[in-house]
């Protein structure tokens, strides 16, 4: 079954830059996809379009069945409730702790505090980080900061987890550790997992599905990829 449909899909953003050019895409729920192209291309504006930061010009967005560009904006958090996001630059929050972070959202939906702290514990321990819930991020590394903000997203176990350039600040040792914890978080989970990157390694390596972008245009969507220009 398809998780995300895209039909004929424009985005022009209001200085006239056209951003994504009529795209067309199915993915299937469980799948694990890299979006890559280079700077420009589009990437993060398809990623955007996904969580309804930004709205198609032209064309359909469809995501765990809802009409994405359609949604009213109270009804946005419908949306939000399914997907969890990863930003390269994590976005933690510094005076909380590790578990403070990832309960946040939790506590903001008013869940009991006993699930929260189940919750919790299980994203930390799938991103190998259950040592840490008493740290502050500052006194992690960016690798470690980088799965905090997966557990985080990942807590309320979402359909979709959505990662933009996720290991761009990250070394290669580094980023290969994160691509691991996705990776295993697609298998155990079963969570749909769809990343930006221009990181050629990580992609020849991990042979997933690729969806590569440029100038706004699909150039290719092909099963078990490499990163080919
Ligand atoms: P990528 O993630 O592949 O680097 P983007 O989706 O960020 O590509 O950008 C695609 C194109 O859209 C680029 O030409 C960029 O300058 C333009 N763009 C992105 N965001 C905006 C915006 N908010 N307003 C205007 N143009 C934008």
């Amino acid at each position: 079954m398809d998780l995300i449909r895209l039909r004929n899909v424009d985005k022009k953003y209001k200085n006239g830059v056209t951003a994504i050019y009529d795209l067309n895409l199915a993915i299937e729920k469980g799948s694990f996809v890299f979006v890559i192209g280079s700077s420009g291309s589009g990437k993060s504006t398809l990623i955007k379009m996904l969580y309804r930061e930004e709205k198609p010009t032209k064309g359909q967005v469809i995501v765990g069945g809802l009409d994405v560009a359609k949604l009213k904006n109270k009804k946005v958090y419908k949306l939000r409730r399914k997907l969890g996001i990863v930003f390269q630059d994590y976005r933690l929050l510094p005076k909380l702790t590790v578990y403070e972070n990832v309960a946040f959202a939790l506590e903001c939906i008013g869940e009991k505090k006993d699930t929260i702290r189940t919750k919790v514990l299980k994203a930390l321990e799938d991103v190998g980080l259950k040592n840490k819930v008493h740290e502050y991020p500052g006194n992690l590394s960016g690798g470690e900061q980088q799965r905090v903000a997966i557990a985080r997203a990942i807590v309320n176990d979402p359909k979709l987890l959505l990662c933009d350039e996720p290991t761009g600040n990250l070394d290669p040792e580094k980023s290969m550790e994160i691509m691991k914890v996705l990776e295993s978080i697609n298998k155990s989970r079963g969570t749909t997992i769809i990343m930006a990157t221009h990181d050629k390694e990580i992609v020849n390596k991990m042979k997933k599905q690729v969806i590569t972008l440029k100038d706004g245009h699909l150039v290719k969507f092909k099963q078990k990829g490499t990163y080919v220009e």
